[in-house]
């Protein structure tokens, strides 16, 4: 635990959220499934924009952009995009210029994370029907150019899962140890959602490197199992190297994929996902969007339901509520 703290405090941390988030049983969510001990980490309340995982990443990722002297960052993704939203809120606190850039046209109506964007008054430039990879390509072009100008840009690739921006999930899981060894917490098992895999990749890392006092279970929302697996690996085997601490084992043997609630994929609804859209506020006062939270408490309330859990759990709330508000 001290190797893990003392590693990670080397790294320059931008410090934008406010941490620790809350942790605390869900007791109404419990009594509807008969289950004990169901706990929620609120990554929704992490003190940027509406919150969410994307700030952990943000604190690692922009702290590097300060230390490059970046004046500039730039960021891209689809319209609804909780991470360039997050990025926009993230760098005003920080006062770095940041420019948005999706591959859509520019709506009339800007709704969701958009009128969020606008409030905050952050750089977008909207490119049409282009695809994701020309997008990028986009991104890097600028940046080049950016460069011609004398200026200091910082691209945030990938989603912000790389090795640096996992970083911000190896710190949570050290964060959620220490709340459930002070608070004498039974939780045993932890739920995520899987995207790009960054979150997956930081707190399994985490996990790993404290002894394995979970088990850890990623709920895809997007890809396929093996691909997801690919893509945490390599995350992971990035942080290490940037950490310096060896991850000398396997994805499988340190977590359970499972892409059997992603229904047809990124961005669509599932008839249980949708449901829980309604049902957890209706039950705990939390909204959750369905993207990527419901999700994950569909493929947990199932695992329970089929006894292939046992002890107290724990859902990671990611946020990405911005984006509720364009879903109806
Ligand atoms: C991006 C995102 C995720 C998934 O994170 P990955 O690191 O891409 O797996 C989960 N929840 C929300 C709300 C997100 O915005």
């Amino acid at each position: 635990m001290n190797r893990l703290k003392e590693a990670l405090n080397k790294i320059r941390s931008s410090s934008i959220g406010c941490f620790p988030t809350p942790l605390h049983p869900l007791k109404r969510f419990e009594n509807s499934l008969s289950y004990q001990d169901i706990y929620i980490k609120r990554d929704d309340l992490n003190g940027i924009g509406l919150g969410g995982n994307k700030i952990r990443s943000l604190e690692f990722l922009l702290g590097q952009a300060i230390e490059n002297n970046c004046d500039t960052v730039i960021v891209y993704g689809p319209l609804q995009s909780n991470l360039c939203t997050l990025a926009a809120c993230a760098c005003a606190k920080l006062n770095i210029k940041c420019i948005c850039i999706h591959n859509a046209e520019e709506p009339t109506h800007f709704e969701g994370n958009l009128l969020l964007n606008k409030l905050v008054n952050v750089e977008s430039i909207f490119l049409g029907n282009v695809s994701a990879e020309e997008r990028n390509q986009y991104a890097v072009e600028l940046s080049e150019k950016l460069k011609s100008q004398g200026k200091q840009p910082y691209i945030i690739l990938n989603g912000a899962t790389s090795g640096m921006g996992a970083l911000g999930y190896t710190n949570a899981c050290l964060e959620i140890y220490t709340q459930v060894k002070e608070q004498n917490l039974p939780i045993k098992t932890i739920f995520i959602s899987g995207g790009n895999g960054g979150v997956a990749a930081g707190l399994v890392y985490g996990n790993y490197l404290l002894g394995q006092p979970f088990k850890v279970v990623v709920i895809s929302v997007e890809d396929d199992v093996p691909t997801l697996r690919t893509n945490i690996k390599r995350t992971i085997l990035e942080s290490a190297q940037i950490l310096g601490l060896p991850f000398d084992s396997s994805v499988e043997d340190c977590c359970l994929i499972t892409d059997e609630y992603r229904g047809s994929g990124w961005g669509n609804n599932t008839v249980e996902s949708e449901a829980f859209v309604h049902r957890l506020p209706q039950l705990e006062g939390i909204f959750i969007e369905n993207v990527y939270t419901s999700k994950v408490l569909v493929g947990m309330e199932d695992l329970i339901n089929k006894q292939k859990v046992t002890g107290g759990v724990c859902y990671i709330h990611t946020g990405g509520l911005g984006s509720l508000f364009s879903q109806y």
